[in-house]
């Protein structure tokens, strides 16, 4: 079946990627996300819609170029201090300058692609992929787009390609593509970063009951599904005790005995400036003793854990 129609807005498409999954993986980095995560490393996947990024280190400079000041019709593009400037209140992110930057420093935050498209990159590596490895569908959030979500996998299971998504859970479990999304998913990460409906909010702009509930029904209502929760731990969000604690019973009333603890690290800094955004989460460190105390709430809640 051709799926010629379906269009995929991607971020970005990683070969090799050290994201999580069996064997090798490629890892196509969907936009679009309906959380609004204060601590995001990913803000290029946020927005539902393709942004100008302006990357300065890339800049060959004005003098030598300057192609881009003169290409904006909306007057966006100035030059301070001997470097390229985006007005962000005046970009309307028409994508002009880009095609205009010999260097690529300016590009946009991601396109549109076909599922075919997406495949015939991921098929470069299929030597190396087919052992065991495959795609790993990220983001931004895929199940923002299910139905391309579920086309693309679909492709990637017909060349044999294992499958993986990671998901914030925050969807709408009884949409039919949802489900046919599921369907064609080998192993879901799923993230709950909260057991407190208030504080899930102050962290990500929604609160979690749809979340948890999500992540009780598809447990149940998905037994062919390999399912993986993971927690990012960020300090001073959800790296108390308690929050730990509860976070272990929700994962372990569902039956599972295994969990996910990431470290949250401030690597993002640079993109949010690229793209003219703020970023007002400090660089607070998790201490190594917090690190092995978290390991140990959810070991005495009779889990196992992976730190990643
Ligand atoms: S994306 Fe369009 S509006 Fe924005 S700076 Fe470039 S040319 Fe101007
Ligand atoms: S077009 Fe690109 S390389 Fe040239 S001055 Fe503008 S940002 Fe720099």
């Amino acid at each position: 079946m051709s799926h010629e129609s379906l269009r995929c807005l991607v971020s970005g498409i990683q070969h090799f990627s050290p994201c999580p999954g069996h064997g090798l993986r490629t890892t196509i980095f969907f936009a679009g996300c309906p959380l609004r995560c204060f601590w995001c490393c990913n803000p290029e996947c946020r927005l539902n819609r393709p942004v100008l990024v302006c990357n300065t280190e890339k800049c060959i400079g004005q003098s030598l170029c300057g192609h881009c000041l003169d290409s904006c019709s909306s007057s966006a593009i100035y030059s301070s201090k001997n470097a390229i400037r985006v007005a962000r209140d005046r970009c309307v992110n028409c994508g002009e300058c880009v095609s205009r930057c010999p260097s690529g420093a300016l590009f946009m935050s991601s396109r549109l692609m076909s599922p075919e498209e997406i495949m015939e990159d991921v098929l470069k590596d299929k030597d190396y992929v087919m052992n065991g490895g495959g795609i790993t569908l990220s983001g931004g959030e895929p199940m923002m787009h299910p139905q391309e979500a579920a086309a693309l996998m679909r492709l990637a299971h017909a060349e044999g390609l294992h499958t993986a998504m990671e998901t914030c859970g925050f969807f709408d479990l009884d949409a039919p593509h949802t489900i046919a999304a599921l369907r064609e998913t080998d192993l879901l990460f799923f993230s709950i970063q909260h057991s407190d409906p208030l504080a899930h909010r102050r962290g990500t702009g929604v609160d979690n009951s749809r979340i948890l509930c999500n992540f009780e029904r598809i447990v149940a209502e998905f037994p062919q599904l390999e399912i993986n929760s993971r927690t990012l731990i960020v300090p001073d969000f959800n790296d108390d005790d308690t929050t730990m604690r509860n976070i272990a019973r929700i994962v372990k009333r569902t039956g599972s005995f295994f969990h996910i603890l990431e470290v949250f690290s401030p690597i993002c800094q640079d993109k949010y400036a690229q793209m003219g955004l703020p970023f007002s989460y400090g660089q607070l460190a998790l201490p190594q003793e917090r690190l092995e105390a978290i390991v140990d709430i959810f070991q005495e809640e009779g889990l196992s854990v992976e730190i990643h």
